[in-house]
């Protein structure tokens, strides 16, 4: 029986092997090794693809976040507000800015950022500035954005998504990413649009936020070598971005891709005392990850392992209850409840575009089989 594995960037360098390698080929020969024209071309075709006027490469995804909170302005005193079901790079990039981060619930049988919670907490806030909000778009689809701007607006707040996981989705015909003040990009190898090593990118269709955040990325350089305003060194390094711009060209492939992995999920797993991805009418869901909800997920991930099927969980804790971060950071008064119990029972299933439908079926005849 061969393994099949949860997620697998080396099966997309595969695909692509001959335009990657020659994109590589390009930049080493061409003896321009940061930033430059093919960081510039990259740029210039991912603004074009979200449909914004400006995307500012950087180092990663925690950065991206971390500029556009510093190029709106964001520091010591601000509070932002965010969800605890994330990647924890969400709340790391919100305190490197200096700010504090309010941590909301998600919805309930949903995955983000609750707007009615965001609303509580907006009303019932801890001592600060009322700054940004930043949703996360977890998983592939995103939040619920009409009523997260509405807040936005109403509290005079930047919004700034963390679209790490939604590289393609669509929020009512708009790519998500486009939608906030900033949209922050991970490249991270697994991501639906994925570098071979670190990688990101912030978008924005503002051209004084993208100026700011464009300086603050090269140590606040407005002319080289003299520092305008305090920076950090956050750079695209162009062997990534000529690798990702050959990625481009299959990112919609792809996601088509994982979408018929999906629907091939839902309707083998119909029926199962197992609860599936819901769908947020108006939405296209890009699925990062197929994400499963049950009491006996441990039983289920240990069974599936001895099937030689890897799992993941994303994540098995809520930020709140890390280490590092338990008891320190501020709740809204609507508790995270959901964000607990929905950790303890999540799963997500293998899902990359070169999961073959032999694959898929032997992860449905095997999820079956457990609970028989
Ligand atoms: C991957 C990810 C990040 C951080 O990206 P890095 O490139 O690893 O720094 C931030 N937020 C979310 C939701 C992510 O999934």
């Amino acid at each position: 029986m061969t393994p099949i594995p949860q997620t697998d960037p080396h099966a997309g360098y595969l695909e692509q092997k001959a335009a990657i390698d020659a994109a590589v080929a390009r930049v080493l020969d061409s003896g321009w090794y940061i930033l430059g024209r093919e960081a510039e071309a990259f740029e210039a075709r991912f603004a074009a693809y979200v449909g914004v006027g400006h995307a500012i490469g950087c180092g990663n995804g925690t950065d991206a976040l971390e500029l556009a909170l510093r190029a709106c302005g964001i520091a010591a005193g601000d509070l932002v507000f965010t969800v605890s079901h994330t990647a924890v790079a969400t709340v790391a990039a919100i305190e490197r800015a200096g700010a504090t981060a309010v941590l909301v619930d998600i919805e309930e049988g949903g995955f983000c950022m609750d707007p009615a919670a965001l609303e509580a907490a907006l009303k019932a806030p801890p001592k600060g500035r009322l700054a940004a909000v930043m949703p996360v778009h977890l998983y592939g689809e995103p939040a619920a954005l009409e009523k997260i701007v509405a807040l936005a607006r109403a509290y005079g707040l930047r919004l700034i998504e963390d679209a790490a996981q939604c590289h393609g989705a669509r929020y009512r015909g708009r790519m998500s990413g486009a939608i906030g003040d900033f949209g922050c990009f991970s490249f991270y190898p697994t991501k639906n649009l994925g570098a071979l090593g670190d990688a990101g990118a912030v978008v924005t269709g503002n051209a004084e936020l993208a100026a700011a955040a464009r300086e603050i990325r090269e140590y606040g350089w407005r002319d080289r070598y003299v520092s305008a305003v305090t920076g950090i060194n956050s750079r695209l390094d162009p062997i990534q971005a000529a690798i990702l711009g050959a990625k481009l060209d299959t990112l919609e492939a792809g996601n088509a891709r994982r979408q018929a992995i999906a629907a091939r999920y839902d309707s083998g797993l119909a029926g199962l005392p197992l609860t599936l991805p819901g769908r947020r009418g108006g939405t296209t869901h890009v699925f990062h990850q197929y994400v499963v909800r049950t009491p006996k997920r441990d039983r289920l991930r240990e069974h599936l392992r001895q099937a030689q099927i890897a799992t993941g969980i994303h994540y098995p804790l809520p930020v709140h209850l890390h280490p590092a971060y338990r008891g320190r950071v501020p709740v809204g008064p609507t508790g995270l409840c959901r964000s607990e119990a929905t950790a303890r029972e999540i799963l997500s299933l293998p899902m990359y575009p070169q999961l073959s439908d032999d694959a898929v079926d032997r992860v449905i005849a095997e999820t079956r089989r457990f609970f028989l």
